[in-house]
């Protein structure tokens, strides 16, 4: 027995670096990785704590505390986005790191992970404050990101227009314009055609793999979609598109509920003219905990950590869990899930459109040519199908469900790289 599996600890559940770990761990014991090995892997390359000054609209001076965690670099430069919220912590940052980095192993793009967070709330700063924030953010980063080094982009409360600050203030630095310093910036600014939609449309391309597998019919399938953001808004309407029932969506707010179909396109129209789905007519109010045990065939969590756990898990109803968020489920539930038979697409694998199409963008950048959004979308099917059907052939061949199957197959691959790069000395 390798010396490592003395180390694995009971977890606190709502940790989402501790149930990160607990995977981690499961999946190397399977993997028989090498105890060494073991070792560089399950830490990260480094850890930035900033403090950032920032002069706020009524001539006070705050003070907001950011990270960016850059977990591997084995595989090629650090990819992952940075988050705005109140509740930002440094172990959910690490989380969400390492999660990069398995999810870029998975989709088999040559990246590693890092991810950033501010704990601010972006929802009661002006845009100058939230753009003050922002560039002294990056200026304190300017020696860790960059092309060759740590590609950032965008997450919880960040949008095209944060990267398109990242990456002024990077160029005025640079002292030229480096636009593949970051990703998802708005098209004009050498962003990618289709990378707003990517991460939803990669949902839906592994999600038909999926239904195709259980041979379950698209037009027969409800579909429940807790968030209503970048990835649930887009996953809903596509799938919508696609002839998928969703019979529910929420925002932070609440959602609503149809076991007859919501028509997406106007519920997302009601949303952004009213702030909330509260008294959308055709549905009736859910709330986000009750979404998630709604009848359905696809859960599609899209939101944020920590839903789906120990004392949910065993309510929920569906047969697919598509994790269209980060760490949506914790590890404690995922023992409750598989004995109840659902088949879930982890989220490295299920959301890994978003950085698979930032991949793109990144290479159009450094080609300085930029692709048409049909042939964006077809390499996007490309990836994300080849990546699907790798971790269906891991899970079978190794006799672990989907979850499990992704880890192993994300550290094997991280693994083999480090083992031939060496450990520099
Ligand atoms: P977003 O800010 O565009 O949307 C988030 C949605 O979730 C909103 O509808 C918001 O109202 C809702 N929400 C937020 N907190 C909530 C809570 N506590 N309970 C219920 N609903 C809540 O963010 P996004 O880009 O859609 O990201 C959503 C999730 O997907 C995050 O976990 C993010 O890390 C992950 N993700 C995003 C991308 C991407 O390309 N944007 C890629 C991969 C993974």
């Amino acid at each position: 027995m390798p010396a490592y599996v003395d180390d694995i600890r009971v977890i606190r559940e709502e940790n989402p670096f501790e149930s990160m770990m607990s995977r981690f761990d499961h999946a190397a014991q399977l993997l028989e990785l090498d105890p060494s090995l073991y070792k560089v892997l399950r830490v990260p390359n480094r850890e930035i704590t900033i403090y950032i000054p920032v002069y706020m609209e009524d001539g006070r001076i705050e003070v907001f505390t950011g990270y960016r965690v850059q977990h591997n670099f084995a595989r090629g430069p650090a990819k992952g986005g940075i988050r705005f919220a109140p509740d930002v912590t440094l172990d959910e940052v690490r989380a969400l790191a390492a999660w990069m980095t398995w999810k870029c192993a998975v989709v088999n793009i040559p990246f590693g992970g890092a991810k950033g967070g501010v704990i601010c709330d972006p929802f009661h700063m002006s845009q100058i404050e939230l753009e003050r924030m922002t560039r002294r953010y990056t200026a304190e980063l300017i020696d860790f990101i960059g092309p060759e080094r740590d590609v950032p982009a965008p997450d919880m409360n960040t949008n095209e227009q944060t990267m398109a600050w990242i990456m002024d203030t990077y160029s005025m630095h640079a002292r030229h314009t480096v636009t593949a310093a970051v990703t998802g910036k708005p098209i004009d600014l050498s962003g990618s055609r289709g990378r707003r939609e990517a991460t939803g449309r990669g949902l839906l391309f592994v999600i038909d793999q999926a239904v195709k597998k259980l041979d379950m019919n698209v037009r027969e399938t409800r579909v429940a979609v807790q968030g209503s953001g970048n990835v649930g808004g887009t996953a809903a309407r596509l799938m919508h598109e696609s002839g998928y029932q969703i019979v529910a969506i929420s925002d932070i707010h609440g959602g609503i509920y149809n076991p007859g179909g919501i028509n997406v396109p106007e519920a997302l129209d009601y949303l952004t003219k009213n702030k909330s789905f509260e008294k959308y007519p055709g549905a009736e109010p859910v709330s986000n905990h009750e979404l998630l045990e709604v009848d359905c065939e696809i859960l599609l969590p899209a939101a944020t950590e920590n839903q789906i756990t120990s004392k949910n898990a065993d309510k929920i109803k569906c047969r697919i869990l598509a994790e269209g968020a980060n760490g949506p489920t914790t590890a404690n539930a995922d023992r409750i899930l598989e004995q109840k038979g659902v088949f879930v697409i982890p989220d490295i694998l299920a959301n890994a459109g978003g950085v698979t199409c930032s991949y793109f963008e990144w290479v159009q950048d450094r080609m300085g040519y930029f692709w048409k959004e049909d042939m964006v979308n077809e390499r996007l099917q490309d990836i994300m199908v080849a990546a699907f059907d790798d971790v269906c052939k891991y899970a079978e061949s190794h006799h672990v469900n989907m979850r499990v199957a992704s880890y192993m197959l994300a550290i094997d691959r991280v693994a083999y790289v480090t083992r031939l790069r060496g450990i520099y000395a």
